[in-house]
């Protein structure tokens, strides 16, 4: 499974994963890929860095409070389209 090329949704759900350094092999690549060439995803994943650098700056730790990534989610959503639902 999995063998056709990632897309935006597959990208947005895993991208907290890959910027995290959690994503190994064929998965990471894919994603690098695609945020090559896919704007929208490319800053998805360039405010979210920025974003976990923030937090991680401001609390010493890599734990992000979940109420935190839901107010992000819909924020990104915003810019990316409709919500995963
Ligand atoms: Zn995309």
């Amino acid at each position: 499974m999995a063998l056709s090329p990632i897309d935006c949704q597959q990208v947005l759900e895993q991208i907290e994963l890959y910027l995290d350094g959690e994503l190994g092999g064929s998965l990471r690549a894919e994603i690098e890929e695609h945020l090559g060439r896919c704007g929208p995803c490319m800053d998805h994943s360039d405010f979210q860095r920025r974003l976990k650098e923030l937090l991680r700056a401001r609390c010493g730790c890599d734990q992000v409070p979940a109420h935190l990534l839901d107010r992000i989610r819909a924020l990104l959503a915003e810019t990316h389209g409709p919500p995963l639902d």
